[in-house]
């Protein structure tokens, strides 16, 4: 007995719409676009008698025409059935299991059972489910998705693609919508506000009005998710390349002064400084993607940094700041001010220390500014530890206020002293980076210090 008919006798489905079967004439999936292990992840599944199905981002993005990042299959097998069919694989999670199956280089394809419904947005107040509450039929793993299309199938049997939620003609039309009901879908999953607004910003579409609507009377449910995955997902989004079209979403919706309070006044509709603002941050966000999009990593702490500094040219007046003793003031300043978003948004010491330090040494870097003079820059400054992150801050500052680009990484100083090395970023889907955790750990904060002045 195959687990395709074992799925009709246990779940039912029957409330859902049947799917469109989109055949391989009308769409421009080739195998060709597939990776070669997920092909054989999915081969492998159906000779075993399972149902297998690409999902996911990555059925979006070769529809897209870009590259996926990672390839993830649904299947009516059990984690532990899966598990048995690929040795080289193991069971990770917890409540919703899941396995990763290893190949050469590093290469991770992960494999889900069909999921129901329930899990995320059926009634009920249960907060954890049972276990065996978990699978469902293909129908109830689509309509548990985020978005439509999202929820594209790709099979391997006949090349088709199963649409259960009208996902093909959402991509058609470039419309970012949540399924089924926005308001209950936000409210049993917050963080798909962050989602909804990531992927509209990553493909330029459309959000569809009622998403839009629910996700912005819905902002302050934000504060309901663990704050440890709003850091995550936010990392990921400002490390994504899409940050400036991010940006103008965030702004809009309200969700940039939801994670960064301090800017509400800056940003309230109407008010003189929001042009201003917005225009300084949105410079910023292009030269962010630029960088990220050529490759380069840009560490947390300077990109954290670069997006207070229209607040605090403003509010703490940073530009007027010219001394060490000034720079360390503005330093311990910003921290308590900042303290409550730290916490907000689970910022971990280290990181913290960081991003007040780079923040305090940019007027530093400005008002002894060697470079735009021809001169070199100041000895007792190249010597400091963070004198390698306030050059890279510097340039992407002065590249945001119209001027050079920054020419050419690594920056380093003269000294040899705290420079920056411009490391190739990590990509998604590599080995121990799982979904949800893509965010740059390219570069880490030990070399600079910032225990230090
Ligand atoms: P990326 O290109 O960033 O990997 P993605 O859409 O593949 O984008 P993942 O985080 O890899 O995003 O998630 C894989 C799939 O899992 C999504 O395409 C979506 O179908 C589903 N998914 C992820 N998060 C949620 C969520 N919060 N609620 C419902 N479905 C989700
Ligand atoms: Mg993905």
């Amino acid at each position: 007995m195959t687990s395709e008919k074992n799925m009709k006798q246990n779940y039912d489905s029957s409330d859902l719409p049947a799917p469109v079967i989109i055949p391989r004439a009308e769409h421009t999936i080739s195998r060709n676009d597939l990776d070669r292990e997920a092909l054989k992840v999915l081969y492998r599944l159906r000779d075993a008698g399972f149902v297998a199905y690409l999902v996911g981002g990555g059925v979006r993005d070769i529809l897209l025409g870009k590259t996926p990042k990672d390839f993830d299959i649904s299947t009516s097998a059990r984690p532990g059935e899966v598990r048995k069919i690929f040795r080289n694989s193991r069971i990770i999670g917890r409540r919703f299991r899941l396995v990763q199956v290893f190949y050469p280089g590093n290469k991770i394809i992960e494999v889900s059972t069909f999921r129901q419904r329930s899990e995320y947005d059926e009634g009920g107040q249960e907060k954890v489910l049972a276990a065996n509450n978990t699978f469902g039929s293909p129908a109830d793993d689509a309509f548990r998705r985020d978005l439509t299309i999202n929820a594209l199938f790709y099979e391997i049997e006949n090349f088709t693609i199963i649409d259960y939620t009208g996902g093909k003609s959402d991509l058609e039309n470039g419309i970012v919508r949540l399924i089924g009901d926005p308001e209950r879908r936000i409210t049993r999953d917050p963080g798909r506000i962050m989602r909804v607004i990531r992927h509209a910003a990553r493909t330029g579409f459309t959000i569809a009005e009622s998403t839009w609507d629910s996700l912005k009377a819905n902002m302050g449910k934000l504060d309901l998710c663990p704050t440890s995955r709003i850091r995550d997902e936010l990392f990921k989004d400002l490390q994504g390349g899409s940050s400036q079209a991010w940006l103008a979403l965030a702004v809009d919706s309200g969700m940039f002064s939801t994670f960064f309070p301090f800017y509400a006044e800056l940003l309230e509709k109407d008010s003189a400084e929001r042009k201003e603002t917005l225009q300084k941050l949105s410079s910023i966000c292009g030269v962010i993607d630029r960088l990220i999009l050529e490759d380069q990593a840009v560490p947390d702490r300077i990109l954290f940094a670069l997006l207070l500094l229209p607040w605090g040219e403003k509010s703490l007046q940073t530009l007027q700041v010219s001394t060490l003793k000034g720079s360390y003031e503005l330093s311990r300043k910003v921290r308590d001010l900042l303290n409550p978003t730290f916490v907000k948004l689970n910022i971990k010491k280290g990181l913290q220390d960081g991003i007040a330090r780079c923040f305090a040494t940019l007027p530093l870097l400005l008002c002894h500014d060697g470079e735009a003079k021809g001169k070199e820059w100041p000895k007792w400054l190249q010597k400091k530890s963070y004198f390698g992150d306030g050059q890279l801050l510097y340039k992407m500052y002065q590249e945001a206020q119209g001027g050079i680009k920054v020419s050419e990484m690594p920056l380093s100083s003269p000294k040899g002293k705290g420079s920056v090395k411009a490391e190739p970023r990590k990509r998604t889907g590599s080995p121990g980076s799982h979904r949800g955790a893509a965010f740059a750990k390219g570069v880490k904060g030990g070399v600079f210090g910032f225990r230090r002045w």
